[in-house]
C-alpha cells in the first residue's frame, strides 16, 4: 500500500509500512490504516480534555465522547452509572460507557475493557486514553462483521482509584452471565513501554494470550509475554493491578494487553522504558512528550494492538 499518497492527518507517513489491516473503508476517502482512528480518539481524549480524573467534569466530558463514538455504530449503548465511597463518608458518582454487539442467537460473549479516566497529572496518553482509541477503532473496524458470540465493549470509570468501574461492572454479572463469558479481554497502557505484551492466566488459563501471541506471530508484529524474571509474576502472567482482576476473581479467562517493560528496574513492569522509567502517573504522560521522546513509536504500536485485537476477538471463536 502506497503509504506515501495518503493525504489525511497527522500521522500518515509515520505508520511502518508492513501488514496494515484496513478499516472502515468508505469510498472516496482514502483508506485509514490499523491505529490512525485510535489516534484521533487519543489526541481528543488527552489534549481536547485532557487530564481525567474520577469522578471530575473531564471524566464525564470523556465518557460522554465514548458514548457518542459508541452511538455511531451498530451497537447497544448504555451508561452504567455507580458510586464508590473514598475514606470515611465521601461519596463519589462515576459511570461505565458500555457498547453491546448483539448476536440475537447466543448468549455466549466476549468482554473488551479499558479506562477512561487519568490521575490528575499529565494528560493520560498512555494510560489510558491509548486503549479506548484501539477498542473505538476495532469496534468500528468489526462492526459489520458476524459474529458467533456478543462482544461487550467496556470503558470503566474511576479505575485510579481502586478499580472501580470495573469491580462495579463484575459485581453486576449473574452467574449465567459469567458462564457465558468466554473471556475478559483488558488494554490498558498501550503507547509509552519499549515492547508490547499480553498477559493471561496460568495453565490451560492462558489460551487468550496464547491465541494473541500466535495471532502475533504470523502478523511479525513482536508482541512478548511477561518473561517471569520476578518469581512474584509467573511468565505468561501479570498482577491484579488493573481492570482484569476483579474479571479473573469471578473465574473468567483473561487476557491483558500493554507496553512496558519487564527487563529493567524490579522486573515488575512498573518501569515502562531504559530512557525515561515509567511514563504513566507523571507529567510526562502527554502525546507531545511520547512523540518526541520516541519517533514513531505511538503510532506503531496502535497499530500493532489494534491488529492484534481486532484479529483476537475475530479468532476466539475457534476456541469454543
Ligand atoms: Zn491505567
Amino acid at each position: 500500500m502506497g503509504l506515501k499518497k495518503l493525504k489525511t492527518a497527522m500521522i500518515a507517513g509515520v505508520f511502518t509500512a508492513s501488514a496494515f489491516l484496513t478499516v472502515g473503508s468508505v469510498s472516496a476517502a482514502p483508506k485509514k490504516f490499523a491505529g490512525e482512528l485510535a489516534y484521533e480518539h487519543v489526541e481528543y481524549l488527552s489534549k481536547e480534555i485532557g487530564s481525567r480524573v474520577a469522578a471530575s467534569e473531564e471524566e464525564t466530558n470523556a465518557r460522554q465522547y465514548i458514548l457518542n463514538e459508541l452511538e455511531k455504530l451498530d451497537l447497544e449503548v448504555e451508561e452504567q452509572r455507580f458510586s464508590y465511597t473514598r475514606g470515611e463518608s465521601t461519596v463519589f458518582d462515576s459511570a461505565n460507557a458500555i457498547g453491546v454487539k448483539d448476536n440475537p442467537k447466543t448468549d455466549k460473549q466476549v468482554i473488551v475493557g479499558a479506562h477512561y479516566d487519568s490521575v490528575n497529572v499529565g494528560q493520560g496518553a498512555d494510560d489510558n486514553a491509548s486503549s479506548v482509541g484501539v477498542i473505538l477503532e476495532t469496534a468500528k473496524a468489526l462492526d459489520k462483521r458476524n459474529l458467533p458470540y456478543d462482544i461487550k465493549y467496556v470503558f470503566f470509570g474511576a479505575e485510579e482509584v481502586g478499580l472501580q468501574g470495573s469491580k462495579y461492572y463484575a459485581d453486576q454479572m449473574s452467574e449465567l452471565e459469567i458462564e457465558n463469558t468466554i473471556g475478559m479481554i483488558n488494554l490498558d497502557s498501550l503507547l509509552a513501554g519499549d515492547n508490547i505484551y499480553v498477559y493471561g492466566g496460568e495453565g490451560e488459563d492462558g489460551w487468550i494470550r496464547d491465541l494473541a501471541l500466535d495471532i502475533a506471530d504470523k502478523r511479525k508484529i513482536p508482541l512478548l509475554t511477561n518473561p517471569g524474571i520476578n518469581p512474584l509474576y509467573p511468565e505468561g502472567t501479570t498482577g491484579d493491578w488493573s481492570d482484569h482482576a476483579p474479571f479473573k476473581a469471578k473465574g473468567i479467562t483473561i487476557a491483558y494487553l500493554e507496553a512496558t517493560n519487564w527487563e529493567i528496574g524490579a522486573h515488575d513492569g512498573y518501569d515502562q522504558t531504559v530512557k525515561h522509567g515509567g511514563i504513566w502517573h507523571t507529567s510526562n504522560d502527554t502525546l507531545d512528550f511520547l512523540e518526541e521522546e520516541f519517533p514513531g513509536r505511538v503510532q506503531e504500536h496502535l497499530n500493532q494492538f489494534t491488529q492484534i485485537l481486532t484479529q483476537m476477538l475475530t479468532d476466539i471463536k475457534k476456541e469454543l
